[in-house]
């Protein structure tokens, strides 16, 4: 049996380190995609024990599991702007804190409440260079629109999403100054903005001064930033030897006979696959010239170094030979004296998992 073990330890572990970089403001954790993979109800049940109060999800199903699991007392923040009036009706039966990022989206978030004879709770959008939700910090007269002219709508929040906060400090730098001259505006104009925030994972960690009255957080619980932090990684998937194949020389494994064994070799079968996760990266962008020489390069180098995927028997990092197949990979244990039943630990990033339990342990 294959199952991804995440370490509640580990997880608690970052949970506190981010609450103490965080120094008192609250942490929204970012729920979205199944909990980054970790599953939405134990990861929330494992943040709620912390002191976690806040909660963003993407869709209203999220938003379901945690208040049909006594999740009463946590905000819960809709992270996108929703027109279709039956999720509108769905999430403020479920006590969600709307987002709304365009004039059209005050409008269906007005009328869907109006119909209920209800009043939404809404953070507003500022787009301030992601480009999908949200008002351009510009038009001003439509984001003060939302809080004067709907009776059906309560702003109690204001937020921004950095695009480049990973890459590009000068840009986030930008984006901030137009998050925050909206803010100014605004309350120039006597108007209370409620909770404002701008941080994910990576501008929380290289920008404290950004931190303002509430920070989202997602990768950074699964200790997953592109930069050195005292966050730790939280799972890996455990599974065993299938069975045991000898190759001769010459023979091969796997799909396309990529791999052929130069002397006899005992692999052992392992039933992961890419199906699972294994070996899977996030798409690479090929839409600008940098990028396709990057791509060229980082295969000129793959051809002069063929990169290794490796799993862990018996405490060793062990070679996967051929094809990763959807299902299987064949493993190089030559040597090693394995056997049929022999734990297997292979490292996959829980965002791309598929078809495996989650257990913590
Ligand atoms: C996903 C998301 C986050 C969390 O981003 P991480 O980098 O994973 O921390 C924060 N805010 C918004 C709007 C998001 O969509």
């Amino acid at each position: 049996m294959s199952e991804y073990i995440v370490s509640r330890d580990k997880l608690s572990h970052n949970i506190e380190e981010l609450k103490k970089l965080a120094n008192g403001v609250p942490i929204w954790a970012v729920i979205k995609g199944n909990g980054y993979g970790l599953g939405v109800l134990p990861l929330s049940e494992l943040l709620y024990a912390h002191g976690i109060r806040h909660f963003c999800v993407t869709e209203a199903s999220e938003a379901r599991i945690l208040r049909e699991n006594g999740f009463s007392d946590v905000q819960i923040l809709m992270l996108r702007s929703i027109c279709d009036a039956e999720t509108l009706s769905e999430l403020m039966d479920l006590n969600v804190i709307l987002t709304v990022g365009s004039a059209l989206s005050a409008q269906a978030v007005e009328k869907a409440a109006a119909g209920r004879a209800d009043i939404a709770q809404v953070h507003l959008k500022i787009d301030t260079g992601m480009g999908r939700y949200g008002f351009d910090p510009n038009d001003l007269s439509q984001i003060i629109s939302v809080y004067k002219d709907h009776s059906h709508i309560a702003v109690s929040g204001i937020y921004t999403h950095f695009n480049c906060a990973f890459c590009d400090d000068q840009l986030t730098d930008q984006e901030f100054s137009a998050f925050s001259a909206v803010l100014s505006a605004l309350h120039s104009q006597g108007i209370e903005t409620g909770t404002a925030h701008c941080c994910n994972s990576s501008a929380f960690f290289k920008f404290p001064h950004m931190h303002l009255d509430g920070v989202r957080l997602g990768s950074a619980l699964l200790g997953r930033v592109s930069f050195q932090t005292k966050l730790r990684p939280v799972g890996f998937v455990q599974t065993q030897v299938d069975e045991l194949h000898h190759v001769r020389k010459g023979q091969s494994t796997g799909y396309g006979a990529i791999w052929k064994a130069k002397k006899d070799r005992e692999l052992a079968i392992v039933p992961i696959g890419w199906y699972h996760g294994f070996y899977v990266s996030c798409k690479e962008d090929r839409s600008r010239k940098r990028d396709c020489l990057r791509g060229i390069f980082s295969n000129i180098k793959a051809m002069l170094k063929p990169p290794c995927a490796t799993v862990e028997i018996g405490g060793k990092t062990c070679r996967v030979v051929g094809a990763i197949g959807m299902l299987h990979c064949a493993v190089d244990v030559t040597g090693m004296n394995v056997k049929a039943g022999d734990r297997v630990t292979v490292q996959i990033s829980p965002l791309h998992i598929n078809g495996i339990k989650i257990k913590y342990k």
